[in-house]
């Protein structure tokens, strides 16, 4: 019997990778075709989705609900608006980017025009994680079909209803012959990825991002990797207390109001001096007991898997003792309460690992100063946050620390930026897109030469002789 199952079990996978070929192959004959390539077709395909978006609203929102309890307020925010902004920006750009770049020649080179001409690359493949599943699947394809790419989608199998809706509807709005969705899991992920593909875009962890890498390098394959990791905030002293109260309401917002910290750009641990941490503590506490006490107004947690491990990393026996507020859990519900630590060990798994959990370490200093000192010695995160008016501190932290971004006074709102290159650096990953970076990201620069064949000159040719050293 086990036998007969292992013999049924080979023969589905066998069944799944001729599926999935035979979906790349439809992708790439699409693109042979040459199809993809015209402005009309680009712009008919973000239209497409743009219509999608809006007339999907409800539905969106439905399964954000389903896999992750997203209120609909931060459902628009997050995915459906912000995809919106994002197609209206490249519908506005698109003819602008697809233009070929004119380059300049030196006087020697005369007579000659050069030219960058932006090719589409093909067949691309895009993995796309759980936590913003419609936007992190969305915005990178933007950018593909901008640059007049084939593309096969593979949603997070961990927000299910998300990935079965884009299934369902994508096909059903954009041209179904280049554009295809794949839904399933590592196994499915694992088969995409021993076809052939002319770009692998990765939204995920840094585990399967050395997958992905290691799987391309047999294809030669060009990868982005928008990978995760630590993004902390330094926390000046402020003087000023309406500057204060801004500053409370956007690192709550981007640690608890942000898919409760479930993302690449949340807050994951404060560092602050030791003098004013206690007033720190005081006015975040105030703030989710105005703010984040309701757990509809919080995303849940995924799933039983990520819920035990930031359990795991709360009860910790020396993590524990840190706790200053909140802490409680609710395992049916997938709610775990907006948790404060107080100088947990460095050493600890939620100082070691990134937390994508509403948990939020304040790590303290005996001067801000050192906040600089302590990065440095630690992986490149994709975000580098800073509150502060101190202008040298500023300077201090673009020049000698290294983050994907550095944003001041602010969090998470840099991503919604179409003008910024968004992506890490290190082990944050490598790989820009948004706005006109997806559209880059997604072709080739070909480099174009046009000469004459008048003007020749024989010191380019042998015989070699000194006297064509002369010129
Ligand atoms: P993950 O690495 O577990 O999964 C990402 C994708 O890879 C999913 O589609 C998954 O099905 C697929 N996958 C999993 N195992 C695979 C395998 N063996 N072979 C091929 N494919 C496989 O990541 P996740 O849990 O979905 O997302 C969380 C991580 O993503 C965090 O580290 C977070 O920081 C990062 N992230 C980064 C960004 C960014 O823009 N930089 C955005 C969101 C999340």
């Amino acid at each position: 019997e086990a036998r007969e199952s292992k013999d049924r079990r080979r023969r589905r996978r066998r069944r799944m990778a001729m599926d999935l070929e035979r979906v790349v192959e439809q992708a790439r004959e699409t693109f042979e075709s040459g199809g993809t390539r015209s402005y009309f077709w680009r712009r008919s395909q973000l239209r497409a989705l743009k219509d999608l978006l809006h007339e999907k609203e409800a539905a969106i929102c439905e399964a954000l609900k389903l896999d992750l309890g997203k209120h609909r307020v931060e459902a628009y925010r997050d995915e459906i608006g912000f995809v919106i902004k994002s197609v209206d920006y490249a519908l506005q750009n698109l003819k602008k980017w697809m233009k070929p770049e004119k380059v300049s020649v030196p006087l020697v080179g005369f007579p000659t025009t050069c030219e960058v001409v932006l090719e589409p690359l093909g067949v691309v493949l895009i993995f796309a994680s759980w936590n913003f599943p419609i936007g992190l699947s969305l915005e990178p394809l933007i950018g593909a079909i901008s640059a007049g790419n084939s593309v096969v989608l593979k949603p997070s199998e961990l927000a299910s209803a998300s990935s079965k809706f884009l299934a369902t509807n994508l096909p059903k709005y954009l041209d179904n012959k280049a554009v295809s969705v794949i839904e399933g899991g590592p196994l499915v992920g694992q088969q995409l990825l021993e076809q052939k593909w002319d770009k692998i875009f990765f939204t995920g962890s840094a585990r399967i991002g050395r997958i992905i890498m290691t799987a391309a390098a047999k294809h030669l394959t060009p990868v982005c990797l928008e990978l995760g990791g630590k993004c902390p905030a330094i926390i000046d002293s402020l003087s000023r207390s309406r500057d204060v109260k801004v500053a409370i309401n956007r690192v709550a917002g981007a640690k608890w109001g942000f898919c409760s910290g479930q993302a690449c750009i949340a807050i994951d641990y404060l560092l602050v001096e030791e003098k004013y941490a206690p007033f720190l503590v005081e006015l975040l506490k105030e703030k989710i007991k105005n703010c984040y006490m309701r757990p509809a107004d919080l995303t849940r947690i995924v799933n039983k898997q990520h819920f035990q491990r930031l359990r795991e990393m709360i009860e910790d026996p020396l993590v524990a003792d840190t706790v200053v507020h909140g802490g409680s859990l609710d395992q049916e519900n997938l709610y775990i309460e907006p948790t404060i630590l107080l100088d947990p060990p460095l050493d600890s798994e939620v100082m070691k690992e990134e937390i994508f959990g509403p948990l939020l370490p304040i790590i303290t200093l005996k001067k801000i100063g050192d906040s600089i000192e302590f990065l440095k010695g630690r992986p490149k995160p994709l975000v580098i946050y800073a509150f502060t008016n101190d202008e040298k501190l500023k300077k201090r932290i673009i020049e000698e620390t290294s983050s994907g971004t550095v944003t001041f006074n602010d969090a998470v709102i840099q991503f919604a930026l179409d003008t910024l290159p968004f992506g890490g650096t290190g082990e944050s990953g490598f790989g820009k897109y948004h706005g006109r970076f997806s559209f880059d990201q997604f072709s080739h620069r070909k480099a174009v030469m046009r000469r004459s064949f008048c003007l020749e000159f024989s010191f380019r040719y042998p015989p070699w002789n000194e006297r064509k050293l002369q010129f």
